[in-house]
């Protein structure tokens, strides 16, 4: 009584503790607006790349004005403190007579709730479409260091790229492992329009106490390569639920993990077939419906695709970041 105890969206109800709502936030212009500065399309003070307001020799600086976008090229306003910091220095060389340019943002930006990590930078998929790019997405998990080492993190890492171009657009990372340095690497990445290619033969730090050898960086880098020369074909979660729903009858979902994972949770309607199992197990599987395979993430997934593409299996795709991408609540079932 009294009390929060649940949170009700478009098609779930949440329970919860507590709720944090988030009302968004306003840029402070009313002196610049006294001032009569010229304010930007995004409602914050508009200034040059020298952080010069519309009134020659005012310069202003942080949660007030807006930026270029570096991806996008696009006027945004993304007020952080790690932005305000540079655009101070700028300002700060500018007015004593020197000569510093501000050329933009990327939205890097990271927090933490409890234990979790939570990163981006770059465009998301709908603000790349949006730009103008044919994104695609690659969705990997990746631990803070060798799998068999103790005491390893996990973070999803979804990272995405220009299907045309190959340009790295974005990426987002969300769990308890190296959210944050996957998130600086890509960063890093875009401020230098790297391809995925590129960044796929990136040169990363390398010992089992810090990264996987093969650091999700570049695995994710590699699917969008894979994707781009359509190297396999897939299909993302949402999609999957919509053809259970619709066309179940000519559709199936194969799922190839192990037991103790399918006690966990389990797509309703998927056929389940650990990986081990799946050569001796191919007569259940019917070659003339489209066959959609997923596991944890889509690594595990990836290598039953091949085993079936190897038996002559023509219609069969891998579902995109596995049953993490799933948008519902899963209960387990054998
Ligand atoms: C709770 C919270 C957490 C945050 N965490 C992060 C984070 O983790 N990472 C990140 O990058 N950013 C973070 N930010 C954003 C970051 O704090 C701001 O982007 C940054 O402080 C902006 O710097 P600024 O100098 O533009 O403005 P401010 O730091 O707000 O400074 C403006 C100053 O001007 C003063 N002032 C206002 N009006 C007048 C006036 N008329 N006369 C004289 N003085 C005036 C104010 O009192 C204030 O001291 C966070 C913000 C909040 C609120």
């Amino acid at each position: 009584q009294g009390r929060v105890s649940s949170i009700r969206t478009a098609n779930q109800e949440i329970r919860a503790d507590a709720v944090l709502l988030s009302l968004g936030i306003r840029p402070r212009v009313e002196l610049a607006r006294q001032a009569d500065l010229r304010l930007g399309e995004t409602g914050a003070i508009w200034v040059n790349e020298r952080m010069e307001t519309s009134a020659e020799d005012v310069f202003a600086a942080g949660d007030c004005v807006e930026s270029t976008h570096l991806i996008s090229g696009k006027r945004v306003w993304i007020p952080l403190g790690s932005t305000a910091n540079k655009q101070g220095r700028v300002v700060g060389i500018n007015v004593s007579g020197g000569a510093a340019v501000f050329p933009g943002v990327l939205g890097t930006a990271i927090f933490k709730v409890f234990d979790f990590k939570v990163a981006k930078t770059g465009l998301n998929m709908r603000e790349a479409e949006q730009a103008g790019f044919s994104p695609l997405s690659a969705i990997v998990r990746g631990y803070s260091g060798a799998h068999y080492y103790p005491g390893m993190k996990e973070s999803v890492l979804k990272v995405i790229a220009d299907q045309k171009s190959g340009r790295i657009l974005g990426a987002q990372a969300v769990g308890e492992g190296p959210s944050d340095k996957f998130i600086d690497v890509i960063s890093m990445a875009l401020l230098g329009r790297m391809d995925c290619s590129t960044l796929g033969n990136a040169d990363l730090a390398y010992s089992p106490p810090f990264s996987p050898a093969l650091s999700p960086v570049l695995v994710a880098a590699h699917v969008l390569q894979n994707k781009r020369e359509k190297v396999f074909e897939w299909i993302t979660a949402d999609e999957v639920k919509n053809k259970l729903e619709r066309a179940a009858d000519e559709f199936v979902l194969l799922d190839v993990r192990e037991e103790k994972e399918v006690k966990e949770k389990r797509i309703p309607g998927s056929l389940w077939i650990p990986l081990g199992q799946l050569e001796e197990n191919i007569g259940k599987l019917d070659n003339k419906k489209e066959i959609a395979i997923h596991c944890h993430s889509g690594a595990r997934s990836y290598k039953g695709y091949l085993k079936l593409k190897h038996k002559g299996f023509k219609n069969i795709k891998n579902v995109d970041g596995g049953i993490l991408c799933w948008p519902e609540e899963l209960k387990g079932a054998l």
